[in-house]
């Protein structure tokens, strides 16, 4: 021990070293709940990426692409270009406000059914029982001495749990570069460094996160269980063992007769099948994923025993004491904190909609040169020169009509486009690009103007039926 430590720790290690977990099997409502919900989550992470969706020729055609090279975001029908990427802040806003609501209402449910660490953890759970058989038995390999047959299944567990942390991480790759040309790619031996590099990197963590840490990412590394308790009420649904009624425990009586004892016969299947090892009769814990998988045990070893189902229940502290009292139970969704989240939550989705559905399809920016401000004419009329940039994000290329609003008598002049002093001028963009044009405004010196002018440049999409004013300021000399 270092100086400085107390004496009543003087030899002994502060740290205790974590206890490897091995979840039993379960059976029941919860597990089967979970099994569904996982293969409904992995089937879409899976399949989602290669379903195409046709956007015309010369476009991406996969349904859900977030294009890096590209610099575009698809989502079915939906196109998000980088300046855009505030329908993405809103997305996850809309998300984190879910989850708020979710747990509100029905505790570690994201937790224990549908985050991505307990999805995969609970896959490759399973791909080790069935490789070294259930909780006694992966025990008893794991105690055993090292063997041709230990290795063999250890060495096959490890081998499946790569193939599948390989297809994992590759299949999040493919969410941002197209899906069957990359995979073609990498089967031509045609993938470069930088995607190589990134595939060893995600299946490395899918590999020892899912394999080997496991609950360990819950308890020490995930930040959510910290602070998802600010979310509960005594309405909200948590997994609890009922003391009251449990209490005392003790051996399963013969008799089958629990006059003066609990219900609990300390037979530890509650522990044996909870995937953090933890034992819920403990009370609450941070460690509690909300898996419920220890009800489904509790409620099997209940249904034996002939004593009524849920000493461990999914229920509300509300309810949970009612029934220690014998009073009538209650499910209490509408409350204010719920209101309050659902009534966010619809503000914002209906927000990103409706912005969405009357977003423009295209954007302009004018820049005003600075170097000179202004420049007098010969005929005493004064020029300004603007950068202006048309960004269409059509797919087929576009005429703007440019003219201008606000000083009277003003003309325009594009370099290598219209007339000279023109009071209008068409700018062709292609479709799916930014078109860039040097633009002088002049103005004739019979019309009075100040140091700084206002002035609004006019966008006309005759064939979109779009109309977009973009305002600046006009410079002339001091009067
Ligand atoms: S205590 Fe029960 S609900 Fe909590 S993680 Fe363990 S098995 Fe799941
Ligand atoms: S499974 Fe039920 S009976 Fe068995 S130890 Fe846990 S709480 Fe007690």
């Amino acid at each position: 021990m270092p100086d400085g430590s107390s004496s009543g720790t003087q030899g002994r290690s502060l740290f205790a070293a974590s206890r490897k977990v091995h979840p039993r099997a379960a059976s029941g409502h919860f597990r089967r709940l979970k099994t569904r919900v996982s293969i409904l989550l992995l089937a879409i992470y899976f399949v989602a990426p290669w379903i195409r969706w046709d956007r015309g020729p010369g476009a991406a055609d996969q349904a859900i692409l977030l294009d890096m090279s590209g610099r575009r975001g698809y989502f079915l029908g939906i196109e998000i270009w980088p300046q855009e990427v505030y329908y993405l802040t809103g997305l996850l806003v809309l998300g984190a406000i879910g989850l708020f609501l979710a747990t509100a209402l029905f505790g570690r449910v994201w937790c224990g059914f549908t985050c991505i660490q307990t999805v995969f953890t609970d896959l490759f759970v399973a791909v080790e029982r069935a490789v070294e058989g259930d909780r006694n038995a992966r025990i008893r390999l794991d105690a055993a001495p090292w063997s041709a047959g230990k290795l063999g299944r250890k060495a096959l567990k490890n081998a499946i749990w790569l193939l599948i942390a390989l297809f994992t991480s590759w299949t999040w790759l493919i969410y941002f570069s197209d899906a069957f040309q990359s995979t073609r790619d990498l089967f031509a031996g045609r993938t470069s460094g930088w995607m190589l590099s990134m595939w060893g990197v995600f299946t490395a963590s899918t590999f020892l996160f899912a394999g080997y840490a496991r609950e360990q990412v819950c308890i020490y590394m995930c930040p959510w269980p910290r602070f998802q308790s600010a979310m509960f009420d005594e309405d909200s649904l948590i997994v609890t063992y009922e003391s009251w009624r449990g209490e005392p425990r003790g051996k399963a009586p013969k008799d089958g007769n629990f006059e003066g004892r609990g219900d609990c016969i300390d037979c530890g299947l509650c522990v044996q099948v909870c995937p953090t090892g933890i034992d819920i009769r403990n009370g609450s814990q941070l460690a509690c994923i909300g898996c419920a998988l220890c009800i489904d045990a509790c409620n099997g070893v209940m249904a034996k025993l002939g004593r009524p189902a849920n000493l461990i229940s999914y229920d509300s502290v509300t309810n949970q004491v009612a029934r220690a009292k014998g009073r009538p139970t209650r499910r209490r969704l509408l409350r204010p904190r719920t209101l309050i989240y659902a009534g966010v939550l619809l503000a914002v989705a209906l927000g990103l909609v409706s912005v969405l559905a009357t977003r423009s399809r295209e954007s302009v920016s004018i820049q005003h040169e600075r170097s000179p401000l202004y420049v007098r004419l010969s005929d005493g009329s004064v020029r300004n020169g603007y950068t202006v940039k048309i960004q269409n994000m059509r797919r087929t290329a576009q005429d703007y009509h440019l003219s201008l609003a606000g000083i009277d008598g003003a003309t325009l002049t594009v370099i290598g486009y219209g007339d000279e002093d023109a009071d209008s001028v068409r700018l062709p963009v292609a479709g799916d690009a930014v078109g860039t044009f040097r633009v002088y405004v002049t103005v004739p010196p019979e019309v009075r103007l100040g140091r700084e002018t206002s002035l609004d440049f006019l966008f006309n999409n005759l064939a979109a039926d779009q109309f977009l004013v973009q305002g600046t300021m006009f410079a002339a000399p001091p009067p």
